[in-house]
């Protein structure tokens, strides 16, 4: 009796260790969204806003004042970028979401933000987080996710070199200690001033004008990107500089 309760006690204790090993070494974890169905042009719902949300970045092939529009409707403007992102991931570029493509996407997804990207990389610089803006807190994280997601294909454009973010969402208090606008897009989560080294100020702007960015401009030593365009915070023109 006292024999099996102890082999008993040794597996579950094993289990437990096991568990918690594997627990303490899968961070970040990997999230996966699940697409479970094949969508194309025709196709909508919330499924085709999240493939939406992740091929934002790949809005043209050459410079153009045009974005994909998150509205869970698959048009051509979808099928185009999702054909662009098939190619860039060495896919079938038929403009089709299977499960090679369901599965390419989700390996760019992350608790943290997207595999290049942590929200926290984000914040705001005087400790406040995502939280002191203009919009509330989830409406920033959720801004943040999309915008991540626009870096992550400028990312591969430039040739897969990491992308350092200078300042992401600012509160208002800090917008205010650093000189920013009044109504800067830094305000809402939806802009990013962002520096690649080894890669010149004017191809991250030219490029950045592939990504889906409306709001583009090149500091002394940064390039300011946000998606003015697609929401209702300011003047909603394209603002290219
Ligand atoms: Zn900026």
């Amino acid at each position: 009796m006292m024999k099996i309760r102890s082999r008993f006690l040794l597996v579950f204790s094993f289990t437990l260790l096991f568990g918690l090993g594997l627990t303490l070494f899968e961070a970040p974890e990997a999230k996966a969204y699940n697409f479970d169905r094949v969508l194309k042009e025709g196709s909508s719902g919330a499924d085709v806003q999240e493939v939406q949300i992740r091929v934002a970045g790949w809005a043209a092939d050459s410079p153009s004042q045009t974005y994909v529009k998150i509205d869970g409707i698959f048009g051509p403007g979808t099928k185009a970028a999702v054909k662009r992102f098939q190619k860039a991931y060495g896919l079938t570029d038929d403009g089709i979401v299977g499960p090679a493509t369901a599965q390419k996407l989700n390996e760019l997804e992350r608790s943290t933000g997207t595999k290049h990207f942590s929200y926290s990389e984000f914040y705001s610089k005087d400790g406040s987080g995502f939280s002191g803006g203009k919009v509330p807190e989830a409406t920033v994280k959720e801004n943040v996710r999309r915008l991540m997601y626009k870096l992550e294909a400028l990312r591969v454009k430039v040739g897969n070199k990491p992308i350092t973010i200078n300042s992401g969402f600012r509160s208002i208090r800090h917008n205010g200690n650093v000189g920013g606008a009044t109504n800067s897009m830094h305000l809402y989560g939806i802009a990013a001033d962002i520096s690649i080294s080894g890669v010149s100020l004017s191809t991250v702007k030219s490029t950045a004008k592939t990504s889906g960015f409306s709001g583009i401009y090149n500091g002394s030593s940064f390039t300011h990107v946000d998606s003015r365009v697609e929401y209702p915070y300011g003047s909603q023109s394209w603002w290219w500089n």
